[in-house]
């Protein structure tokens, strides 16, 4: 398996973590249609912590991390990101959403990394890595340029920063995707299944910069399979099954001990 050894030599920009990223979801219901996807979803994430989120296909894992910076809107409850809502302002005790712009604006505070990665196919790299810092008028092109090389050298692809998507392995590219994120430096960075399109050779690299990530306190919300891997790093993990969180503590609780009997059924399974 190849491991990516991150250099720590260069200080490079990287998530904000002082003390910064926390996450509070309130009592979140959504639906599509007929469908109750989401039914009352509650959980504090603090800053520098590592949640893991578990559970069965369509137990609404993606929708709750979609919620979180507002590419899904909430029938009912809220979503804050150090108080902040990403989406929405409060005006005379209730929450307008905010025009698509300001949207835009405080969506950069949480990264969302894919399953699929979501590279633009039409940019290298280096490319994929500057284009919204720049784009968001951030910083100037060169600055862009110079920060994205340190943050593909930190996920180890400082040799391929000009090549496009189609000619970089799974891994590779999600290794970009994660540097993408970071270039917008994210209080909070949530990973919807970052391994699960990957040959399983390629899984060890990026979970060993998701790793490093975590060891550095960034605030990560991580949904995955992995089992072995989630109990590593989460300092939490939450279980969610028919849009409802079933059980939520510590690794060894949540995964050795599951209270609930669809959570031991899950769990006996994916194991
Ligand atoms: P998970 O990530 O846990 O597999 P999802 O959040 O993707 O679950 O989906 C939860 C449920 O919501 C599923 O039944 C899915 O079919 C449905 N769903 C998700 N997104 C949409 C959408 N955009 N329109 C309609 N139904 C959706
Ligand atoms: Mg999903």
């Amino acid at each position: 398996m190849t491991s990516v050894r991150l250099r720590r030599e260069t200080p490079v920009p990287t998530a904000r973590h002082e003390g910064l990223g926390q996450v509070v979801v309130e009592n979140v219901w959504k639906s599509y249609g007929q469908t109750l996807v989401l039914r009352g979803v509650s959980l504090t994430v603090d800053p520098g912590e590592v949640v893991g989120i578990i559970g069965p296909s369509g137990s609404g894992k993606s929708t709750l991390l979609r919620t979180i910076n507002h590419l899904e809107t909430v029938d009912r409850g809220s979503v804050t990101v150090d108080g902040t809502y990403i989406g929405y302002e409060r005006k005379g005790g209730r929450l307008h959403e905010l025009p698509e712009r300001d949207v835009l604006k405080r969506r950069t505070e949480v990264g969302l990394v894919f399953q699929n990665f979501n590279l633009f196919p039409h940019l290298t790299a280096l490319q994929n890595v500057t284009e919204a810092p720049v784009d968001l008028g951030r910083v100037a092109k060169t600055q862009a340029r110079i920060e994205a090389l340190q943050l593909l050298e930190r996920v180890g692809l400082a040799d391929h920063a000009g090549h496009y998507p189609r000619q970089l392995s799974g891994g590779e590219q999600q290794r970009v995707a994660i540097a993408r994120a970071l270039a917008l430096h994210p209080k909070v960075l949530l990973f919807d299944e970052p391994t699960s399109a990957l040959d399983p050779e390629l899984v060890g690299e990026v979970e060993d910069v998701i790793r490093d990530l975590a060891h550095e306190g960034t605030t990560l919300i991580i949904v995955t399979h992995e089992i072995g891997f989630v109990r590593e790093i989460s300092d939490r993990i939450v279980f969610l099954d028919h849009g409802e969180v079933l059980e939520e503590g510590t690794p060894e609780q949540v995964l050795d001990h599951p209270r609930h009997h669809r959570a031991q059924e899950f769990i006996a399974k994916v194991r």
